[in-house]
């Protein structure tokens, strides 16, 4: 990721904004857009994407005309590199986990210390089979990617401060910052008070539906501990109280939770009372 960074001069930073700025119209950006926007020959365009296609940044596709669209790669390093010139990030560190719709590194911020960048890849690689499915028209997956990302830092806007999730720092195209909470997933963990930790999950998807929102994928991957409390992580997936299938999402992700009580600790509590805590009834 660094080393394909280091290797973006000016040129090659303006055609990516340019892909990215007109990814919602092409499938793959036609070269002359893409030298309209930054005002270079289509000729010098074609060999700079020949070079980021060869980098593996770009997927450069002939149709009528030379169209390029971004790798997950590509994406990635365009965001980072977004986010650095904002200051939001100034050191990439390790990968801490990779997962079939994420990749999260390590990163050191200026202004927040130490955080978490988390690089979408929603429907990727499998778009193709995403678009059969659902009807996305043309639109490439990275901007599938890219509204997932919005959708979580959205998310996280909307809670924190109100519930417990992670500190939202900054997001650009498929990237959300957030600041490290040194805790373990509940699935890693052998609690020795799980009465306390489950009521304080069930306290904090009841926060959540008060501010108007479901994670909508909630589950024992998804909820850090520690001895100070819990978080909720990953929202990419959550939705708004108002959305038609909210009940069945709340009642999906309530249950999960239940479930791994009741499988991992013999602990049982009834999901109807528990949805009517949760919510206020
Ligand atoms: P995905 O479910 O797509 O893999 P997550 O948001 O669950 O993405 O993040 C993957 C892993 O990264 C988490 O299980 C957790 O270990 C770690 N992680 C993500 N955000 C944070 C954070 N703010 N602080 C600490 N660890 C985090």
């Amino acid at each position: 990721m660094i080393e394909l960074y280091r290797g973006l001069d000016r040129k090659d930073e303006c055609i990516l904004n340019a892909i990215f700025d007109n990814m919602w119209d092409f499938e793959y950006v036609p070269v002359h857009a893409i030298a309209r926007e930054c005002g270079i020959s289509e000729e010098k365009i074609e060999l700079a994407l020949k070079k980021l296609g060869g980098m593996r940044i770009t997927e450069n596709k002939y149709t009528e005309y030379l169209g390029a669209s971004f790798t997950f790669k590509g994406l990635s390093v365009f965001s980072l590199k977004r986010l650095v010139n904002k200051n939001a990030v100034s050191m990439l560190g390790n990968i801490m986990g990779e997962g079939k719709e994420s990749v999260v590194y390590n990163a050191m911020s200026e202004r927040y210390g130490e955080v978490v960048v988390k690089f979408h890849r929603v429907g990727y690689p499998s778009f193709k089979k995403v678009k059969e499915k659902r009807d996305y028209g043309s639109l490439h997956y990275t901007v599938l990617t890219v509204r997932s990302a919005k959708r979580e830092y959205n998310a996280l806007k909307k809670l924190y401060g109100y519930a417990s999730v992670p500190q939202p720092v900054a997001w650009e195209g498929n990237a959300v910052v957030t600041r490290l909470i040194d805790a373990k997933e509940l699935f890693r963990v052998k609690i020795s008070n799980p009465g306390d930790v489950l009521d304080m999950i069930l306290e904090e998807i009841k926060k959540m539906y008060a501010r108007g929102i479901i994670h909508g994928d909630l589950s024992q991957f998804n909820i850090l501990v520690n001895s100070d409390g819990v978080w909720i992580i990953d929202f990419p997936q959550s939705v708004d109280t108002k959305d038609p299938m909210a009940q069945e999402y709340l009642e999906r992700d309530v249950k999960n939770v239940l479930d791994y009580f009741e499988r991992t600790y013999r602990l049982k509590k009834d999901l109807k009372e528990v949805m009517k805590y949760i919510k206020d009834e």
